[in-house]
């Protein structure tokens, strides 16, 4: 009876077309991009949370080679090429390029995925017949022209940022600015946005796009060359930001559901890392943009004002790490130009042979980049649990026999606290000025990155070792090991 009933019943067959499988290739995509970002807020997960982000890109690409090749009027060789050379290249910077290097390396993947969005959403409106554009839909055409003009400005913004990171003879690290320059950014932002108006009510005026492409890259130019050099990763996650705006209305242009997710996705943590950046040196995204922070010496109290700076021998400085029972090593952006971080794990190692009990401090905005200290530190395999970060490690200065600052200045800084004449002041700082001894390890009184004197430097516990960060840290060890 049961078998007769089976046999009546009819069955229920899911008939997936090419399309729905795409669309469901494209969401898995998205959600190993989505676990992707969440693994990489924590250290211990960040580097596996890449990979999975990798492992989403894959599955993307993979999906749009199926669709090409059931299909479209594309030849296939050509995407193989452009894989080979976009692929080859990619591999060539993430082996060559140093940690050091990463800033000029993501303002560079910036400006590629802009271009890529001017290129992709014009090239697509260019093959279009004007009767079909005519009949688009106002929303796509208004997303051809924002995916031009944000893609331009990303693209000609972010070669800006890396000629300043990269310190080109040809582009100046210091603010440009001239008169009248904010009113014509002004006047050339709006009118870009309003020529993509136009495109809307004219979709044949295929000159109005150009327009807008040759308008948008003046304007990167523009909005970057007035930004001091040392404020550019700010301006590399902003861009970063915009990359992904333009990708997500390239998305919308050529309908594709992983473009938008994927160009969201970037848009949306693009701007809280910028926010992240700006709360902590505690300035607002007008004045990065606009302040033209990062030239001459702004504000503060100089050296003269504060007495002498006492030095330090490395032997003496090792007698008293030696009978030292806590010590906090706080790693600033001269760690990260010397390359020092491991001979600062070895230095590390060397203390706690001796029973002595170390961390590192980490300061959101120490280096020049989010999470500089973090990813040199991890590459030289510091234990993640030494790493603690500003909330934690302040309370314990207190009690710490020495506090270690490897090139570190601004972020050390006590005026940040007090002096309201500062430009770093309501800056949150690492108190390391409260523990019992503070050594600083650099290679001259000059300043750092805010161009202010450091009032730690003259303060009565503290010593200066002076000299480049890996070769005084490697001396430490040595004089430690042999004592
Ligand atoms: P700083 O720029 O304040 O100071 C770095 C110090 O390192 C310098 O004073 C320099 O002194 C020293 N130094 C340079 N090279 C070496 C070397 N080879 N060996 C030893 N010391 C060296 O760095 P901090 O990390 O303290 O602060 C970061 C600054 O950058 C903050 O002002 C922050 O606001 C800013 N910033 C950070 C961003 C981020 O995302 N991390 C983004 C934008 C700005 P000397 O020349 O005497 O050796």
């Amino acid at each position: 009876m049961l078998n007769m009933i089976y046999a009546t019943e009819p069955t229920l067959t899911l008939a997936l077309t090419t399309k729905d499988w795409l669309g469901l290739t494209y969401l898995l995509a998205a959600m190993l991009f989505y676990l992707g970002l969440k693994m990489l807020s924590k250290v211990t997960t960040a580097r596996r949370g890449n990979l999975v982000s990798a492992l989403g890109m894959l599955v993307a690409i993979a999906a749009t080679f199926f669709q090409i090749s059931g299909g479209e009027s594309i030849s296939l060789i050509w995407i193989v090429i452009a894989i080979l050379i976009g692929g080859g290249g990619g591999l060539i910077l993430a082996v060559r390029v140093p940690m050091t290097g990463m800033p000029e390396m993501i303002a560079l993947l910036n400006g590629c995925g802009g271009i890529a969005s001017l290129l992709v959403a014009s090239g697509d409106y260019l093959r279009t017949s004007d009767a079909q554009l005519a009949g688009l839909p106002w929303n796509t055409l208004l997303a051809i022209g924002l995916a031009t003009l944000i893609g331009g400005l990303t693209f000609t913004g972010s070669l800006i940022a890396y000629a300043k990171l990269a310190g080109s003879k040809f582009i100046p690290d210091a603010p440009v600015q001239f008169a009248g320059q904010k009113v014509l950014i002004a006047v050339l932002g709006l009118g870009s946005l309003a020529l993509a108006g136009v495109l809307v009510a004219q979709p044949s005026a295929w000159y109005v796009l150009f327009l807008v492409a040759v308008l948008s890259l003046i304007l990167g130019v523009l909005l970057v060359i007035g930004i001091g050099g040392a404020d550019m990763p700010v301006v590399i996650a902003l861009l970063n930001s915009y990359s992904g705006i333009a990708a997500a209305m390239a998305g919308f242009v050529l309908d594709n559901s992983a473009l938008i997710i994927t160009g969201a996705l970037v848009g949306a943590s693009g701007i809280v890392l910028t926010k992240i950046m700006c709360k902590a040196m505690n300035r607002s995204l007008m004045n990065v943009l606009f302040g033209g922070v990062g030239g001459a010496v702004a504000g503060g109290k100089g050296s003269a004002d504060q007495g002498e700076a006492r030095s330090f021998t490395i032997e003496d400085a090792a007698i008293v790490l030696d009978a030292a029972r806590s010590v906090i090593i706080v790693p600033g952006y001269g760690m990260a130009v010397a390359q020092a971080q491991h001979a600062v794990k070895e230095l590390g190692q060397q203390l706690e042979s001796r029973s002595i009990d170390v961390k590192y401090a980490i300061h959101p905005v120490a280096g020049r980049m989010p999470g500089h200290m973090n990813v040199l530190l991890a590459e030289a395999d510091i234990p993640y649990e030494q790493l603690q970060d500003l909330e934690q490690i302040n309370p314990q200065f207190e009690q710490a026999d020495v506090a270690l600052v490897i090139g570190a200045n601004d972020v050390t800084n006590p005026a940040a606290r007090h002096d309201t004449a500062s430009p770093i002041y309501g800056m949150p700082i690492l108190d390391v000025d409260k523990a019992r001894t503070v050594f600083v390890i650099k290679r001259s009184m000059n300043p750092g990155f805010a161009g202010i004197q450091n009032e730690l430097y003259f303060k009565e516990n503290t010593g200066m070792i002076f000299g480049d960060a890996k070769k005084v840290v490697t001396e430490l060890s040595a004089e430690l090991s042999s004592s």
